[in-house]
């Protein structure tokens, strides 16, 4: 049993030791001390299936076993020099990242975070074409610093300090997107947006293919094709955010952007890519890289031999244990099952994802209007249910399910029968 500090006194420390601007889940928050595969277990031993997997991090598995012993046995020969010296665990990961990549896009920066990544993109998209206007979507989050601040489009994490030149147009979102799922619409307002709002060129555009903290929102199909053609006509390049949706998880392709068939010029990616360790990428192409040799980049801990070597284990699990496939499997039942309990439940307005990359939005009438009061107290019923998912989107209304990739058709099934049960009993 666990000997530890307890929930209150871990509260009680953390608002008097860290900042007033954290926040936490449920009323009375977890004390999480364990984790294995897709399961968490609090102070008191009580077990929780994980679907949300640390804010879709954990990719293989808590503590999986590959990724701890890769770890472990780099810590116990050296963890740190930088990249003064060679090491072989940062080139090792760096060509197998590159393998996973469609086309030119062959080179690869290691950073510590998804906001890193991003920072790192946008620079390198306005060194890259000359230009400095970035296009973003509204509801998308892409990181929490000075720069990425200006990317996200979502207010409760925008604070107000100069955000440079930032544009952001509408949402391609099929549920409440003011055209739908007509892409065309709102790719023309994208160009529109371009002709009216900036000197015509553009640094780059920026997207996540799948929405994560805007709340599990799949753009549009063929919105990707035809932004990033009008994006290219206007000078800039195109990044792809796979932060969240990268690495199989979407079940039909290995990064979120190949669903909308496009290559895009960088992409960045964090989470996932090292179950847990803190670890962020930006590859891109040699072309975009060459124009960064003016100066000197360089980032201290990035690529540092554990988390290459916990990065590299992490490839390896996942080609081993076939969890791309796997995320189509499980995926394609749990969200067969969230459908017919739509059916069921006029509180679900809407069921929508790929693979282990869905969400649940709740509404309380025919006009979507977001049932917020529901959403918190069947979060919490779920919770005391012994099921953990995340909560998104711009009302907070969007139950977002992303376990680690180790989730299997019973997990789905227990996660299914234990929301219909809170449902029920509303
Ligand atoms: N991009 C996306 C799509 C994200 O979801 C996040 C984090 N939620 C980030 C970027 C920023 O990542 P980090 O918190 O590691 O800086």
């Amino acid at each position: 049993p666990y000997k530890g500090m307890l929930a209150d006194e871990v509260l009680e420390k953390r608002k008097k030791f860290l900042g007033p601007s954290l926040f936490y889940y449920y009323q009375k928050p977890l004390n999480i001390v364990e984790g294995k595969m897709q399961y968490l277990y609090d102070e008191t031993g009580k077990r929780y299936l994980d679907a949300f997997a640390g804010i879709v991090t954990v990719s293989c598995g808590h503590c999986h076993p590959d990724v701890v012993n890769a770890v472990v046995a780099q810590s116990q020969l050296l963890q740190h020099t930088t990249t003064i010296y060679l090491h072989h665990a940062i080139v090792e990961f760096a060509e197998a990242l590159a393998s996973k990549m469609p086309g030119n896009l062959k080179v690869v920066y290691f950073v510590n975070s998804g906001t890193e990544a991003n920072e790192l993109a946008m620079l390198m998209a306005r060194m890259y074409t000359g230009n400095l206007g970035m296009i973003a979507l509204r509801n998308a989050y892409h990181g929490g610093s000075a720069g990425t601040i200006g990317l996200t489009g979502l207010h409760t994490w925008k604070y107000s300090i100069p955000q440079g030149e930032i544009h952001h147009v509408m949402n391609p979102e099929p549920y409440r997107g003011a055209f739908g799922s007509d892409s065309a619409r709102y790719a023309k307002e994208v160009e529109d947006h371009i002709n009216y709002g900036t000197s015509g060129n553009v640094a780059g555009f920026i997207a996540e293919t799948f929405q994560g903290v805007g709340g599990a929102v799949e753009l549009a199909p063929g919105y990707l094709k035809l932004v990033y053609d009008i994006v290219r006509k206007s000078g800039g390049v195109c990044i792809a955010d796979e932060v969240q949706s990268g690495f199989g998880r979407t079940g039909s392709h290995y990064w979120g952007f190949e669903t909308q068939g496009v290559i895009p010029d960088i992409v960045t990616m964090a989470k996932g890519i090292g179950n847990g360790l803190p670890l962020g990428a930006v590859v891109t192409t040699p072309e975009i890289a060459s124009v960064m040799s003016k100066r000197i980049q360089f980032n201290t801990f990035g690529g540092n031999p554990v988390c290459s070597a916990g990065g590299l284990a992490v490839l390896k699990v996942l080609d081993k244990e076939k969890r791309q496939a796997h995320c189509a499997d499980v995926g394609s039942q749990l969200i067969d099952r969230l459908r017919t309990l739509q059916q069921k439940h006029d509180i679900i307005g809407d069921v929508r994802g790929r693979g282990l990359m869905l969400g649940v939005e709740l509404v309380s009438d025919k006009d979507k209007t977001p049932a917020k009061a529901e959403t918190a107290v069947l979060f919490e019923k779920l919770k005391d249910l012994g099921v953990l998912v995340g909560k998104g989107g711009l009302h907070g209304n969007v139950f977002r399910i992303k376990p680690p990739m180790c989730f299997t058709k019973q997990d789905a099934d227990f996660l299914v029968d234990a929301l219909d049960y809170a449902i029920s009993r509303l």
